[in-house]
């Protein structure tokens, strides 16, 4: 049985992130991915520039910047546009393998082609997929998460599924649009984001995800081609358990306003990285010191902008098509100060 200080359960960006800070602080990783080649395709990778502030970020994986959004209803429309650039839209698969070679140079394992699939807890240690032994066991895999469903945390999980196609339409525009209403995207939104030498069209939707998505294609003058689907996930989680901590979407980190996650993710990365070091000095791998260092923390930074972007995405769905025309009046008379509120990823 081969022995590691963690293993981590996806090579996502969380799962890779937390691998090179737990690598840097001198503890071994060894982390297990289920697909053979490590990168996420079913992601905008629309992330606020703040991304760069978390994380290196190579020039080669962005491929465009954008200043803002235009919102559309059905009949009426506003715009938030700042003078810097507020988002990168980044080749997600190729930013994902970027972490992971960080990681690796830092020391940790990465096991491609290779699932996580059980684990039990035997004395102080972790025993995963009878193979590997391990103090600490990190579910940074995802959405549907068999961490997590294997952990027996409790949780309220709700999910939208997201789709997007990448169409051969060179575009530099400024800003994303963002399409929203019931008979376009009903529990979510629509989008078009400008990738520089292509246009993303995606959709997220509660039910009849294809349907709609073919529909908005056809609004602009586009068939359904090749796509890519994955559920968006949000909630309420318990992320800590007895030897077992939760990451990333797996956690439900998730803005719930957006459906983006990187960012949170990579935040609780940090504060997954503080608690698994200190839980090393002190030799205390419980559920209540995972509670205490884990858990309550991120949930206390992220408390805020969790509880307003619920409140803005209920708001949201609970209009009806009029409603929001009318809505979106009213918010383009006001976009002036609507602008100072534009950081996408804390909703104040
Ligand atoms: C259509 C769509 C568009 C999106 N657009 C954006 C966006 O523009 N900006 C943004 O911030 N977020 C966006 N998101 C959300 C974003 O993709 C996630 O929040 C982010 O990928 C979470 O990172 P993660 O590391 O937690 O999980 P993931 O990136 O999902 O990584 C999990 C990894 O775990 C692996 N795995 C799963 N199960 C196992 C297992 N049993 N054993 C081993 N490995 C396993 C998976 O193969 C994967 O590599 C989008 C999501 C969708 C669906």
């Amino acid at each position: 049985m081969e022995s590691f200080d963690v293993v981590i359960s996806g090579a996502g960006p969380t799962g890779t992130h937390l691998a090179y800070l737990l690598s840097k602080n001198g503890l071994s990783v060894l982390i297990l991915e289920k697909k053979k080649v490590i990168g996420k395709s079913a992601c905008s990778g629309l992330i606020s520039t703040r991304l760069r502030t978390l994380v290196p970020l190579k020039k080669s994986v962005i491929e465009h910047v954008v200043f803002g959004a235009t919102f559309h209803s059905k009949k009426a429309s506003f715009s938030v546009e700042k003078s810097k650039p507020v988002a990168y839209v980044i080749n997600r698969a190729a930013f994902d393998r970027e972490l992971a070679a960080i990681a690796q140079k830092a020391g940790a394992q990465i096991h491609t082609g290779e699932p996580f699939e059980e684990y039990s807890l035997e004395g102080n240690c972790i025993i995963v997929n009878k193979k590997y032994s391990a103090k600490v066991l990190v579910g940074a895999d995802g959405a549907g998460s068999t961490v997590r469903r294997l952990s027996g945390l409790e949780g309220k999980i709700s999910f939208v599924n997201g789709i997007i196609s990448i169409i051969e339409e060179p575009s530099g525009a400024r800003t994303v649009d963002v399409f929203y209403g019931k008979s376009i995207a009903p529990g979510f939104f629509a989008w078009k984001i400008p990738r520089g030498k292509s246009t993303e069209y995606g959709l997220a939707a509660k039910r009849n995800h294809l349907q709609y998505f073919r529909k908005f294609l056809g609004m602009h003058g586009h068939k359904m081609a090749m796509f890519r689907s994955h559920p968006i996930v949000s909630g309420e989680q318990q992320t800590a358990g007895e030897r077992v901590i939760l990451l990333g979407d797996a956690a439900l980190q998730v803005k719930p306003f957006s459906g983006g996650g990187v960012i949170y993710g990579l935040m609780c990365a940090k504060i997954a990285a503080k608690a698994i070091s200190s839980a090393f000095k002190k030799n205390d791998f419980s559920k209540k010191f995972f509670q205490k260092n884990y858990d309550i923390v991120w949930k206390k930074k992220l408390q805020k902008p969790l509880m307003n972007g619920k409140m803005l995405r209920e708001l949201l769905n609970a209009l009806d098509d009029r409603e929001l025309d009318t809505f979106f009046r009213f918010l383009d008379e006001r976009k002036d100060a609507l602008s100072s509120f534009g950081d996408m990823d804390f909703l104040q």
